[in-house]
């Protein structure tokens, strides 16, 4: 992790419009003298999150101006093709559940190696030599694509195939949704941590009728959960 300004590095940030890819977008935007970000619309099951993420961009760039020039172009890629290789809740009318093996049936096999090398395709044509992701081993559901071992071969194996530098950085990686809140204060203030409750969107079904203290959702499926709980702790 970085501690001071990285002139020497440009970042494309992997954002959702949930709170922790918006926490890692406050944190590049506070090291890196250009930050872009990208987003995958893969058919998601709630068009909701695609409104969001932008949103949320206009509100970062409202609220907080020493960002507003680094803060550069967004990218939108168009990966449909995820909802013909996949049959998960994400994709398909089904209720969110648990395999046995304890991973949630919204998991799409390999989804951030996808993910990831198409970023990088975008990164080298931009010149962008860094990839930010909100990936955390912390997390309850443990995806396999998400763990630390699997961002570090990823990184070696897209410096390799790009013949080029270019570095995997995971802010949240051993961190818990506690201290996701606490980090997005730290480097935003109540004015970030506000603006994550009142236009981030993390719930899996979709719900925004009922604005928490903790943001929108519907308060029960496993990323309200860990999102609600996470805040009452950081607060506690
Ligand atoms: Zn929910």
């Amino acid at each position: 992790m970085f501690s001071s300004t990285d002139d020497a590095s440009r970042a494309l940030v992997l954002f959702s419009g949930g709170q922790d890819s918006t926490t890692c977008l406050a944190w590049a935007l506070e090291r890196f003298a250009q930050v872009e970000t990208i987003g995958f619309d893969y058919g998601q099951r709630h068009r909701i999150e695609m409104d969001v993420r932008q949103e949320t961009l206009r509100e970062m760039r409202a609220a907080f101006q020493q960002w507003r020039d680094t803060l550069g172009e967004d990218h939108v890629v168009d990966l449909a093709v995820l909802g013909q290789i996949s049959e998960t809740a994400l994709t398909r009318d089904v209720a969110i559940a648990y395999e046995q093996n304890g991973v949630p049936n919204t998991f799409v096999p390999g989804r951030n190696l996808l993910f990831l090398t198409f970023a990088a395709t975008v990164a080298y044509r931009r010149g962008l030599n860094v990839l930010v992701g909100g990936m955390c081993e912390t997390d309850f559901s443990g995806y396999p694509d998400c763990r630390d071992n699997t961002m570090k071969a990823m990184q070696v194996a897209l410096s390799l195939g790009l013949d080029q530098k270019l570095r995997v950085e995971t802010p949240l990686m051993w961190i818990d949704k506690a201290d996701t809140w606490a980090l997005g204060e730290s480097l935003g203030g109540a004015t970030l941590t506000n603006l994550v409750i009142e236009h981030t969107h993390t719930c899996y079904n979709g719900v925004r009728e009922t604005l928490h203290t903790w943001g929108y959702g519907c308060g029960e499926c496993p990323a309200c959960a860990l999102r609600k709980a996470g805040f009452e702790k950081w607060r506690s």
